[in-house]
């Protein structure tokens, strides 16, 4: 059974993070659709659902790897921006209360500052322009 499931995608691109990603969003997408006779705008979760399905199977049984090789680096490289943006929000509120913080100006470089120095000037310590904030 294996092999001839293994035969049979042999050429075939398969599954990969953006496959697995598109299976989660499908499964809560069909879940939510479950609620339609609750309130039937949800019925349109469904859809995109089936649609999301028919698009996975498309791309597991794609022959043409290259580009869907692509399009998986792109999702890969995308969540990875997203993962760290998530972790800057959380360490920067993490120190809500002690520190502040402002962009450059002229660079739009992020700068930490200590809370509760009253007016300061800020040396920007990528471009050293220096700008007045209230810390
Ligand atoms: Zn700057």
């Amino acid at each position: 059974m294996r092999e001839k499931m293994q035969r049979f995608m042999s050429g075939r691109y398969g599954v990969d993070e953006l496959s697995k990603f598109l299976n989660i969003f499908v499964l809560v997408f069909l879940v939510i659709s479950m609620f339609a006779g609750w309130l039937p705008l949800l019925s349109i979760f469904y859809w995109i659902g089936i649609v999301l399905m028919i698009y996975n199977c498309f791309r597991m049984f794609s022959r043409n790897t290259s580009k869907r090789y692509e399009e998986n680096q792109k999702f890969v490289n995308m969540r990875y921006r997203y993962v760290v943006k998530w972790d800057r929000m959380k360490k920067r509120f993490a120190q809500r209360r002690t520190h502040r913080f402002y962009k450059c100006p002229d660079c739009k470089q992020t700068v930490r500052v200590p809370k509760g120095r009253g007016k300061i000037c800020i040396t920007c310590p990528k471009c050293r322009k220096e700008f007045v904030r209230r810390s």
